[in-house]
């Protein structure tokens, strides 16, 4: 695996370190802890609107169950999309934000 270049110091790390050696930078691979859940979120608040939107449109009552199996899809479908746009690079955060 190729070596990783730190975008703040320009320090070399092996791929798959987990912080920069030379500037204690966190490199993470893909997404972040963050970004998933946020994804993951919105799939669940897409898949409810769309659900809700859906039925109302076809003219069958909402239910809890039709609303909850509607967020569960949007959730998955985002999981996927996000597994299959997470191309692993790594990316460099700064916990300092002074540069
Ligand atoms: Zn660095």
């Amino acid at each position: 695996m190729d070596d990783i270049v730190c975008p703040y110091c320009r320090t070399r790390s092996q791929h798959g370190v987990r912080v920069c050696i030379g500037c204690q930078a966190e490199v993470v691979y893909g997404q972040t802890q963050n970004e998933k859940q946020k994804y993951t979120t919105w799939g669940l608040i897409g898949g409810t609107i769309v659900t809700i939107f859906f039925l109302s449109i076809i003219g069958i009552e909402v239910s809890l169950g039709l609303v909850f199996a509607g967020a569960m899809i949007g959730g998955i479908i985002s999981a996927i999309l996000m597994l299959k746009f997470d191309n692993g690079k790594p990316r460099f955060f700064r916990r300092f934000a002074n540069n």
